[in-house]
This record gives structure tokens, sequence and C-alpha cells, in this order.
């Protein structure tokens, strides 16, 4: 049961089964939900008055969620949050909240191109800054002109340049509050992008499970596919407690409701281990561990 604290920005004790697509079995010391630009005003008095350890949740599409979620705050944002403005030049403004898809669609049905690769990652811009979220060619970092973070009570602009967005990575730290997105897109015609949306959309659903995944589980080697080697190393359909390996694409885990972190971490560490052991490769994970240690 999630317990109301009269702040009802604040609630404590969290149940965060719903809060990640792998549908983590945990729960938070507490989650702040920030609604507005009004919110930040007192945020950092009030994460110090909780008195514990923070970091900041988006989708949840790119998280294991553990046990010590239990000792930690969670700040989510959501309301105001979920914005899209575009100027006439084409520099488009997304709150850290907006989902990646939603974006995409808006942007592309106005006439801008450059956006479409989104329309398939299930996260939200502020994730997608963190993560520099990418596919189908793309990436955030193509687009992006800088990223507006909330770090210890100060808000300040990060230009593109101190950002280091690489594959899967930016230099955005645990306690960078992402608030919002600017990036430069160019006209495009609506149907030209429509076609695109549609192409996207449907090279996934013939290639990705649904179910409860967080995506793809290890970043791609230089010149390989984790996936191929993840295939030929055996691995699809092996499972440990509620997590299994896709039989679709060896890629990605797919948990059953009520798994912990526990159990995706086991496998992921078997996974990596057989292509050690197969083929001399250490896969890196996509994934960000929130409560529980990284296994390496
Ligand atoms: C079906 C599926 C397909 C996917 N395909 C792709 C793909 O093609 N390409 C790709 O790159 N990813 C893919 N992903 C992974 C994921 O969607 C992206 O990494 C996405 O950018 C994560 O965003 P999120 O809001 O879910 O972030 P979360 O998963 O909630 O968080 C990820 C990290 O970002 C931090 N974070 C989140 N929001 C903020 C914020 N506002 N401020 C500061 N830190 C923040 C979190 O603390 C955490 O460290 C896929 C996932 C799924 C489930």
């Amino acid at each position: 049961m999630t317990a109301p604290s009269p702040d009802s920005r604040v609630e404590r004790d969290v149940d965060l089964a719903t809060r990640s697509t792998y549908g983590l079995r945990a729960r938070a010391g507490a989650l702040v939900t920030l609604r507005s630009r009004r919110d930040l005003e007192d945020l950092e008095t009030q994460l110090r008055s909780l008195a514990l350890d923070w970091r900041v949740l988006g989708a949840g599409s790119n998280v294991i969620l553990g046990e010590g979620c239990r000792n930690l705050t969670l700040l989510s944002l959501e309301g105001d949050w979920d914005s899209l403005e575009v100027d006439e030049s084409g520099r488009a403004r997304l709150g850290a909240g907006i989902s990646l898809p939603v974006a995409a669609r808006r942007l592309s049905a106005a006439g801008w191109s450059g956006f479409e690769w989104a329309v398939g990652i299930p996260g939200r811009a502020g994730g997608a800054a963190v993560m520099n979220a990418g596919g189908h060619g793309a990436d955030l970092a193509r687009v992006v002109r800088r990223v507006e973070v909330w770090r210890d009570g100060e808000v300040t602009w990060w230009e593109r340049e101190s950002l280091d967005l690489r594959y899967r990575h930016s230099s955005l730290g645990a306690n960078d509050l992402v608030l919002s997105v600017e990036v430069q897109l160019e006209p495009g015609d609506p149907d030209e992008s429509a076609a695109r949306l549609r192409d996207i959309v449907r090279w996934r659903r013939e290639h990705q499970p649904g179910g409860r995944n967080a995506g793809s589980v290890f970043t791609n080697p230089v010149g390989d596919h984790a996936a191929r080697l993840l295939e030929a190393a055996g691995v699809k359909g092996v499972r440990r407690g509620g997590a299994e390996v896709s039989s679709k694409h060896a890629n990605f885990i797919l948990c059953d409701p009520g798994t912990d972190a526990r159990e995706v971490i086991d496998l992921m560490v078997f996974m990596r281990e057989r292509v050690l052991e197969i083929h001399g490769v250490a896969l890196t994970t996509e994934h960000r561990f929130l409560g529980v240690e990284a296994p390496w």
C-alpha cells in the first residue's frame, strides 16, 4: 500500500511494479512527483528532509529496479513536463517527461523531420538524453542542441559539446535532473515522415518481442551485434526464475509478473559468461541499475 504524506508530491513506501517496463518487484522509500516548474523551488529542501539518496526515474524502459530502492527517493517528472514546443525554425523544446513516440509522431505530423527514429523507443525525453537513445541509423546526438539540467538547486543549459554523447552514453550524472531537451529539426514532408514511422513500427513488430522487456540488454560490440553473438551462444529460452531470454530476439529478456532484479541479473550474468566463453567477447549492458549493484 502506498501511504500518502501531507505533501501530495511525496509518497512513501511506493510499489514500483508498474514503474518499469520489466515490471520488476520493488518498492521505493519515497517517490517525489514534480508536476510543474514551481515544484523545483523547494526541491532541494524536500530531498534533504527525506534524508535518502535520490535518483531519477523516467518511463523505466531501461532500468533494473532493485531491493535497495527501499533506501532511495525516486523523482518523476509528470504534468507540465510532458510538453512540446517547436518554433518556425524547427527548434523544438521537449519537456523531459514527454514520451518519445508521442514527440516523434507530433513533430512528423507538424512537418518537421529528424526525430522519426524515436517512434519505437518507449522512453521519455529526459531518459533519452541520459542514454543518448537511438536507432535506425540515428540518435539524439544527431539533433540535440542543448539540455536543461537541475543540479544542486541550480538550473543551467548544457550545450551539446558538454554532454559527451556517445553510443548509449552521456556525461549526465546520477544527481543531474534533466528538465528539457532542445533539438534542431529540418523541414520535412508529413507524408514521407508518416511512411518512415510506419516502416519503423513494422520493423520493430517483426523483429522484437512484445511483453515485459527493456529493449536490448547488451550494447553491440564494435563491428558486431550482441544479438548474433548471444544467439550463437545458445541462450535463447534460458530462464532464471521469472526472467527468460526471448526466443524471438536473443538480446531481449522477458519477465513474468513478480520477477525481481536478482533474477534478471542472474540471467544477464549467464548470458554474458556464455558469450565470453564461446566468442571471447565481454559484452557491456545498456541497462541502468537503481537500488542494486551493477553485476560488473
Ligand atoms: C521495447 C523497447 C525498445 C527499446 N528500443 C530502444 C532503442 O531502439 N534504442 C535505445 O536507445 N533504447 C531503446 N530502449 C531503451 C529505452 O527506451 C531508452 O534507453 C530510453 O531512452 C530510456 O528512457 P526512460 O525515460 O525510460 O528512462 P529510464 O529507463 O527511466 O532511465 C534510464 C536512465 O536515465 C535516468 N533518467 C531518466 N529520466 C531522467 C531525467 N529526466 N533526468 C535525469 N536522469 C534521468 C535514470 O536515472 C536512468 O539512469 C528500448 C526499450 C524498450 C522497452
